[in-house]
């Protein structure tokens, strides 16, 4: 497998992020894929591989500035040098403001925010010398909506979109574009945290009338990798049901 085609995915071991890597392989790359723990990189990498591919699961805790250093290096050892950088990995830690925990606010914007930073960082520079890198950040509709009880996670979204459209005009005259995907309410274990009652007063909010499907956001950051998607940069897209209309 060329290693100009491959995809770096952070937190494919479940939700949006395994849906991403499942498409990305689908799709003919590479994949390098991150859980938070041992266990779970092992069986992502069996999973990816029982298909096709010499697929990758590394471990990797975006909570943790020597954790993104450990598997930038351990990549560079390996000799992979991706041309795509998903940053999908996100927690949610939910509190009103007034009870809102210091390590509630910090976990969330470096785990979410300061994360993407590093990685992103490491990636540029091989992206700018290959004249070639696609850049996809999952942000959320709370970044641009808000939401009572996740100040710290529409912090960190709303952050990603002012970050994505800043690399965004450092990097596009090298052919290099970076974009977000902001879901809405997607059927993943981060939803079904959720009571009864709240999921249905969200879906009661959706025009849609249902959540989202992961594969519904997987085919878009492959989309955006492609090079049919050359000419958008700097763009966060909303995928969300008609929840929220940019
Ligand atoms: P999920 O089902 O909870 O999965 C989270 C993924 O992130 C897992 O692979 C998890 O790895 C990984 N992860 C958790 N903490 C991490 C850390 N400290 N370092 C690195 N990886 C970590 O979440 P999801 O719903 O798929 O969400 C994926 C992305 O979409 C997030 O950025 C989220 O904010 C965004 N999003 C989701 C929704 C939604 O409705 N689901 C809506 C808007 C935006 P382990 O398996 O090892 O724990």
């Amino acid at each position: 497998m060329e290693t100009s085609k491959t995809a770096v995915i952070t937190g494919a071991s479940r939700g949006i992020g395994r849906a991403i890597a499942d498409a990305f392989a689908a799709a003919g790359y590479r994949v390098v894929g991150t859980a938070t723990t041992d266990a779970g990189a092992s069986s992502l990498q069996s999973a990816l591989n029982s298909t096709s591919g010499e697929h990758l699961g590394m471990v990797l805790d975006a909570a943790s500035k020597d954790s993104i250093q450990a598997f930038c290096a351990g990549l560079a050892a390996a000799g992979v040098t991706p041309c795509v950088l998903v940053n999908n990995a996100g927690i949610t830690r939910d509190n009103l403001l007034l009870r809102m925990k210091d390590e509630e606010w910090e976990q969330v914007i470096q785990t979410n925010l300061s994360a993407v930073f590093h990685l992103c960082r490491h990636f540029i520079r091989p992206m700018i010398k290959a004249r070639f890198g696609r850049i996809i950040n999952i942000g959320s509709v709370v970044g641009a909506s808000g939401n009572a009880g996740q100040a710290n996670y529409a912090a960190a979204k709303a952050g990603l979109t002012g970050f994505t459209r800043s690399l965004a005009q450092e990097v596009a005259n090298r052919n290099v574009t970076v974009n977000a995907i902001a879901p809405g309410m997607i059927d993943t274990d981060m939803t079904r945290a959720l009571t009864d009652a709240q999921r249905e007063q969200m879906i009661a909010r959706i025009p849609a009338a249902r959540l989202g499907r992961v594969e519904e956001i997987a085919g878009l950051a492959v989309y955006l990798a492609s090079d049919g998607a050359g000419y958008i940069t700097g763009e966060t897209v909303h995928i969300n049901g008609g929840m929220y209309m940019a």
